[in-house]
């Protein structure tokens, strides 16, 4: 360290310790109504201290403000945890940032070409850009891989054009996502809703072959998440010991059953399909469009019997929040509420719950002392009436405010 760089920060310390304060400042809400994410008791007039990029205390309203912090008064409106958002493709930085300002603070990336995820998560992370909390998983393996993986990976020029399956071949690409440090695989178990030409019910691969994927990711601690619609990829992937079912629609109750007993996370994305059904958003073609209508009324009765079986369920857009996107994930927890969930529940499902699915609750996903300050401000009481959400009047992201609305 060049030396007067050395005086400098030795300056600031001593100053800092002169006039007795902290480096980083404190900032105080007070008169909060606290949701926690946890528990379904409102806590009345609370003050909450965030200091640097954490929650630093949870305090009853008379306790005396040290003199610098700097103080939010909400005058009684609620605060929650920044929302969780398990299922997206965001493909660019403005897209990231869109999904920040309807108070997403953490997304699991489930497939994008180039690892544009891998690269968000490090930028996120340095605090020079205002993202999301972002959980990587580089390309969907399925049998035709999106071709920027061959632009990525020359080695693997020899699967390109051929269906990507059998043990060998899954085996190459896990690897090479796991050499690119995902956090994440993602896996389509059968094929997708959202093409035309494809059929949702089409399995794509064995147990056999799922579990290669699951035990090399295993071996170093990367969970998968498997994308199913129909219920016989969809068991195939419970069996090879997935830890999150993808959308699930055409689960049957067994299979349910068994995921509820190996206490594998089911991710409907509800409001995705009802985005197959409408004009505009991310799907507005009309095969789909026919297609959603029959799928639609299929995954809510199956998220009902999944609540039913006590199957643990996340909420999750699966969208890319485009320009063109007319999802938010409060329309997702408004779903689940419609499909049997209580309001706690799908506020857990955006929170605390989808903490757990994604092995980060040790640090986000509640408001609780040591937690990240990752805050979210609604006029009323989300636990009543989870639609509110809609409307954040305050985002703050790692201890940063990104969305303030508060004096309208
Ligand atoms: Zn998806």
């Amino acid at each position: 360290m060049p030396n007067r760089l050395l005086l400098g920060c030795f300056i600031l310390l001593w100053s800092g310790l002169l006039l007795g304060q902290e480096p980083a400042a404190l900032t105080v809400f007070t008169h909060t109504s606290l949701v926690d994410g946890l528990t379904a008791a409102v806590r009345e007039d609370v003050q909450v201290w965030i200091k640097g990029a954490k929650i630093e205390a949870v305090l009853p309203a008379n306790t005396p403000l040290p003199k610098d912090a700097r103080e939010i008064n909400l005058q009684g409106k609620y605060m929650l945890p920044g929302l969780i958002d398990a299922h997206v493709h965001l493909n660019n930085l403005q897209d990231a940032q869109r999904a920040l300002l309807t108070g997403v603070t953490t997304v699991r990336s489930m497939g994008v070409p180039h690892f544009t995820d891998v690269g968000m998560r490090a930028l996120a992370r340095s605090g020079q850009m205002d993202l999301p909390e972002v959980l990587a998983a580089g390309y969907h393996i399925r049998p035709r891989p999106d071709e920027g993986i061959f632009l990525d990976e020359p080695g693997l020029v020899d699967l390109m054009g051929q269906n990507v399956v059998g043990e060998e071949a899954l085996g190459r690409i896990t690897y090479i996502m796991l050499k690119h440090k995902v956090d994440w695989l993602k896996v389509n178990a059968t094929a997708r809703a959202g093409l035309p030409q494809t059929d949702p019910r089409e399995p794509y691969y064995s147990a056999d072959e799922l579990r290669v994927i699951v035990e090399a990711g295993a071996k170093q601690g990367v969970p998968v998440a498997a994308h199913a619609h129909g219920d016989e990829g969809g068991l195939a992937a419970v069996e090879a010991g997935v830890r999150s079912i993808e959308h699930g629609t055409y689960l049957s109750e067994a299979t349910l059953q068994l995921m509820a007993a190996k206490g594998t996370f089911l991710v409907p994305t509800i409001a995705v399909v009802k985005d197959l059904t409408e004009a505009g958003g991310d799907y507005d073609t009309p095969v789909l469009r026919l297609r959603g209508h029959h799928m639609l009324p299929r995954v809510r009765e199956m998220t009902t019997m999944a609540h039913r079986l006590g199957v643990k369920i996340v909420a999750a857009t699966d969208t890319g929040y485009s320009q063109e996107s007319l999802l938010r994930l409060p329309h997702e927890m408004e779903e689940l509420v419609g499909v049997g969930l209580s309001p706690l529940e799908a506020i857990q499902s955006a929170t605390t719950l989808a903490a757990e699915l994604l092995h980060i609750s040790n640090h986000t996903g509640r408001i609780a002392v040591g937690f990240d300050a990752d805050i979210l401000v609604v006029e009323r009481n989300p636990l009543l009436n989870v639609g509110v959400l809609h409307d954040p009047l305050l985002i703050m992201n790692n201890g940063k405010i990104v969305l303030n609305r508060l004096s309208w």
